[in-house]
């Protein structure tokens, strides 16, 4: 099996990542020494790039990374990839969700979750695959699991629950991070397959 290094820190989507992964790669957490990398890039692949290159110089193994991006209609696809920090450089998950509110006071709800997965190989070889999960903003937050927005985003292809209110895997089956890993799974098989 393939062996790479997790290139997120975040506890909660490395959770994510090692229950999508598992199976395909032999995945290695991030070393805890590796200092955070400024992700400046104006993409997501160009983010997830970022910090694919930094594990890789560390770690020299092969890297992988991802990147996600909300895309709300009203605001006109914003905060795309200034999702994390779009009610400051230090917001936090809370202060986002607070600021979304407000911002769709009034307005349509409609937007998506986009996310890039990118294996990079020391040689500068990449593999990347897109999941998007098309949804809307709920009135208010409701649930108490996942992370970042999940209070806030009902999957259009859901129950009406919003993704705080699910467990791990009925949110993998719909979200745009399941989508992601699955197809980043199945061209890494190719890949193998058909070097
Ligand atoms: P990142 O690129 O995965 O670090 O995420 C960018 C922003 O999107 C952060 O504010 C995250 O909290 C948020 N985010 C990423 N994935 C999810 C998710 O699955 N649910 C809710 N928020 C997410």
């Amino acid at each position: 099996m393939l062996r790479a290094v997790c290139a997120s820190a975040n506890q909660h989507k490395v959770a994510e990542i090692f229950d999508l992964m598992g199976g395909v790669i032999d995945l290695q957490p991030r070393p805890a020494d590796l200092a955070d990398v400024l992700e400046d890039a104006d993409t997501l692949v160009g983010n997830a790039r970022l910090k694919a290159i930094a594990v890789c110089a560390a770690t020299g193994l092969p890297a992988l990374a991802d990147d996600t991006g909300l895309e709300v209609d009203a605001l006109s696809g914003a905060p795309g990839v200034r999702t994390a920090r779009f009610a400051g450089e230090h917001a936090t998950d809370a202060d986002n969700r607070a600021k979304m509110l407000r911002a769709l006071e009034g307005k349509v709800r409609t937007c998506r979750f986009r996310t890039v997965a990118l294996l990079r190989f020391p040689d500068g070889r990449e593999i990347i695959a897109e999941g998007v999960c098309e949804g809307s903003i709920a009135e208010t937050e409701i649930g108490e699991r996942g992370f970042g927005y999940d209070p806030l985003f009902i999957a259009r292809d859901g129950d009406g629950r919003t993704f705080a209110q699910m467990s791990a895997t009925e949110k993998h089956d719909l979200s745009h991070r399941g989508k992601a890993f699955r197809a980043l799974s199945l061209a890494i098989v190719n890949s193998v397959n058909n070097p």
